[in-house]
């Protein structure tokens, strides 16, 4: 049920005011997104319009909290068949956003390891300027788990379960212990610099 008293008529210009989240009032909600979207073959109660529509009616603390915002895929098909030009997977990006930061000034809690895995690929790919899975792993149990020792302790009870299919198909090897860097890292400084400076 809709608590009217409950809304937020302001929610989205904030989100509006996101990069990425430009867009959301030129939804009118046809589906296509959902309809096409790959992730509704896994979880058939996935649905963007639905994320959309809430914000478009200032459900501010029910989309922030929904643990759906944090499994989009990012596979851009949304995106391509929208005949409004909404930019979903980019609109989902910068709720995301809100909701990291309501969490960081304590007001909401998020139920998804997301957004530490992507703090730690963001990690690797400014360290290395490609990603190095290991680091990636190794990060992200860490920070999912409070200390690298808890983490490596969890990372190898995982790999204890799906190592095996990830070496068979050549995800996992020695190779990939170690980084590959690419030649040139000045270029990817820039391109962080840049995302800090555009984050004000
Ligand atoms: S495809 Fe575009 S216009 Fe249609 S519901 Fe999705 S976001 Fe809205
Ligand atoms: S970008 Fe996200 S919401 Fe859009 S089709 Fe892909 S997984 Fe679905």
């Amino acid at each position: 049920m809709i608590k009217t008293w409950e809304l937020d008529p302001e929610f989205k210009y904030e989100i509006m005011k996101e990069s990425g989240g430009e867009h959301l009032t030129a939804c009118f909600q046809c589906s296509t997104c959902t309809l096409g979207c790959p992730l509704t073959e896994i979880i058939p109660t996935y649905n963007p319009r639905k994320i959309i529509q809430m914000s478009l009616l200032g459900m501010r603390n029910e989309v922030l909290t929904n643990p759906d915002l944090w499994v989009c895929l990012i596979c851009q098909t949304c995106t391509a068949r929208c005949p409004q030009d909404v930019r979903i997977a980019d609109l989902l990006g910068a709720i995301r956003r809100i909701a990291e930061r309501e969490e960081e000034a304590g007001k909401l809690k998020i139920e998804s390891v997301r957004p530490s895995f992507d703090k730690a690929f963001m990690h690797q790919i400014q360290k290395y300027g490609r990603l190095y899975d290991m680091g990636l792993a190794m990060e992200y149990y860490r920070e999912k788990e409070g200390s690298f020792f808890k983490g490596m302790m969890t990372m190898s009870k995982d790999y204890k379960k799906f190592g095996m299919r990830l070496f068979k198909k050549g995800k996992m090897g020695v190779k990939s212990m170690f980084p590959v860097k690419v030649k040139d890292r000045e270029v990817m400084k820039k391109i962080f610099e840049h995302m800090e400076a555009e984050k004000g």
